[in-house]
């Protein structure tokens, strides 16, 4: 039983899972695995450490694939690597991004996901700032730890300036969910629903 969130590059699970990472971290193993080290935003070492200091908030362990930022691609190298992934760890459950998505990294994660998942049970696609046509139908409460998501997106200095990671954005977001849930004064995160086997 192992929980596994794919990352195209450091910050996106934090923005689009953190909160239900935090709280399924608490009965079963998380691993976050980041495809790109992100050297398009910054430098890879600095941006590795911030995903290692927000996966501590949560006893969560990162794997570093370390593919190019920018060109990630859905070969079948990266393919049988990322299955050979999954099958290692017993992944249970994989967190990916959306598919529609403007960004090509995250286009990529989604569709080597699909593509190595053939024996996990469970898929949910996160949201992420450049996902478009986003129709969620799991959500999953995360008022308990809607604070700890907020630390851990405080601790990407090297992202400061990018303007979704702003605190009343992120709270903002997961009320409307919550809003929408008829669940007023709670937090929610929001996934789409890409296989469940019970
Ligand atoms: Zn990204």
């Amino acid at each position: 039983m192992t929980v596994l969130a794919i990352s195209p590059h450091p910050d996106d699970v934090e923005i689009g899972c953190f909160g239900t990472l935090a709280r399924l971290a608490a009965r079963e193993p998380v691993v976050i695995v980041v495809m790109t080290s992100g050297s398009v935003r910054g430098s890879p070492e600095e941006r590795e450490r911030e995903t290692l200091e927000c996966a501590h908030l949560i006893g969560a362990a990162v794997e570093f694939l370390r593919y190019p930022d920018g060109s990630l691609l859905q070969d079948p190298e990266t393919v049988a690597r990322v299955r050979a992934l999954m099958k290692r760890h017993s992944a249970t459950t994989v967190f990916a991004p959306y598919f529609q998505d403007t960004h090509q990294d995250h286009a990529a994660t989604f569709g080597i996901v699909a593509a190595s998942a053939a024996h996990t049970r469970e898929i949910l696609l996160y949201e992420t700032p450049s996902t478009f046509d986003f129709r969620p139908q799991v959500f999953y409460d995360v008022t308990s730890t809607l604070s700890v998501k907020q630390q851990a997106l405080a601790l990407f200095h090297t992202q400061a300036d990018r303007p979704y990671l702003d605190p009343g954005l992120v709270d903002g977001q997961a009320r409307y969910f919550a809003l929408r849930l008829h669940e007023k004064g709670k937090a929610y995160e929001a996934f789409a629903l890409f296989r469940s086997v019970r």
